[in-house]
């Protein structure tokens, strides 16, 4: 007879919760989880191979635990003069979103979002023991500088994302916001940046807003314009004092030495890694402007994903897409669909299944 979770003495604010589950299917057209679908450049590919062969003639010894070449490396890329001892990294950024919440949430805290955003967020938030409070965003996903702070005090979380842009909308999120919320808030702002680099180029990021503000954290990662989410890799930059609070929640070694190996000599070639990013933000335009046209409607998106609303009912739209081979995101809102942008043969491939299924409302 098989044991369900039921049957095992589990922590009681675990039960009942779902783990994440993003349906992994080996489908041609994989739109469903805002991947950068291209490929990392051959050129690249090599030189990460020779970095990974001079690892591991050295991975009998645990790795440098202060992975100082990597921070080394994020702190070149990010720029806006900041220096090693201003970075943090982790196997993916959702590690270390659990960092900061490891250090700054758990039993008795509460963390906060503002609905819809990254579903990531609550469970790393319970996870941890802490308990998640969802605020509330406005028309069309956009947050107003002085109702987001209202929302802010009245709920006073000890940890407060901003999902900058937002997933699963798109939703641009603007400095005032940002500058609002942490006025407001008690303890730490996390702005997550993991689509800053589909942003327009010369939108400011909220490292500009870092100096003074030693609550504030920005949080990037490489899964998405730097094609490199199977090697999973995240990072941040906040105050020093900040970085030493991961330190004491980090487990030894955390980053192996094949991980810092490779992200280092990725990161070397950053702007070739970035090179398809142009194109990316290519495809998701087309995506909106066709969607539209097909009778939908989409919100505009900063990121390498549409969302769009329109949709006579979504579990139907996306199993029809399924069935035509194509994998796109039902993110739980009622007539609403989410969709990467892929190259153009998996976007023009997605977009022609949509036209075929006709499922505007
Ligand atoms: C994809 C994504 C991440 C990145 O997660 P990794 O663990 O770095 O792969 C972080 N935040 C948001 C909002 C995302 O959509």
């Amino acid at each position: 007879m098989s044991v369900s979770l039921d049957d095992l003495p589990l922590r009681d604010d675990l039960r009942g919760l779902k783990p994440y589950g993003a349906p992994q299917a080996p489908l041609p057209v994989a739109l469903n989880v805002n991947e950068n679908t291209h490929p990392v450049p051959q050129d690249v590919a090599d030189d990460i191979v020779d970095a990974l062969a001079h690892a591991l003639r050295e991975v009998n010894r645990y790795p440098d635990r202060e992975f100082t070449a990597l921070r080394e490396s994020f702190a070149g890329y990010l720029g806006h003069g900041l220096t090693r001892d201003q970075i943090w990294a982790g196997n993916g950024s959702n590690e270390v979103l659990q960092h900061i919440l490891q250090a700054f949430a758990g039993p008795g805290r509460t963390a906060f979002g503002f609905a819809p955003t990254y579903s990531m967020y609550p469970l790393l938030t319970q996870g941890t023991g802490a308990r998640w409070v969802a605020g509330r965003s406005g028309h069309d996903f956009t947050l107003d500088p002085a109702e987001a702070a209202a929302q802010i005090e009245a709920a006073a979380p000890d940890v407060v994302f901003l999902c900058a842009p937002n997933n699963p909308s798109g939703t641009p999120m603007h400095l005032d916001v940002i500058e609002a919320v942490y006025d407001a808030a008690p303890g730490i702002v996390v702005v997550d940046e993991a689509y800053h680099e589909f942003a327009p180029r010369d939108e400011r990021s909220a490292l500009t807003l870092l100096p003074g503000r030693e609550r504030l954290v920005v949080s990037r990662t490489m899964s998405k314009a730097f094609a490199f989410a199977g090697a999973r890799v995240g990072y941040l930059a906040a105050d020093p004092a900040f970085i030493d609070a991961l330190r004491l929640v980090r487990l030894p070694y955390h980053l192996s030495a094949l991980t810092q190996a490779a992200a280092t000599a990725a990161l070397r070639h950053a702007p070739t890694m970035l090179r398809m990013v142009d194109d990316i933000v290519a495809q998701r335009d087309r995506i909106s402007a066709t969607v539209e046209a097909l009778g939908y409607t989409p919100y505009e998106s900063w990121t390498n994903f549409v969302l769009f609303g329109g949709v006579e009912d979504s579990g139907v739209a996306w199993q029809k897409l399924f069935d035509r081979g194509i994998l796109i995101r039902d993110v739980g809102i009622a007539h609403h669909l989410r969709v990467t942008a892929g190259t153009e043969e998996e976007t023009t491939a997605f977009l022609d299944a949509l036209a075929s299924i006709g499922s505007a409302s």
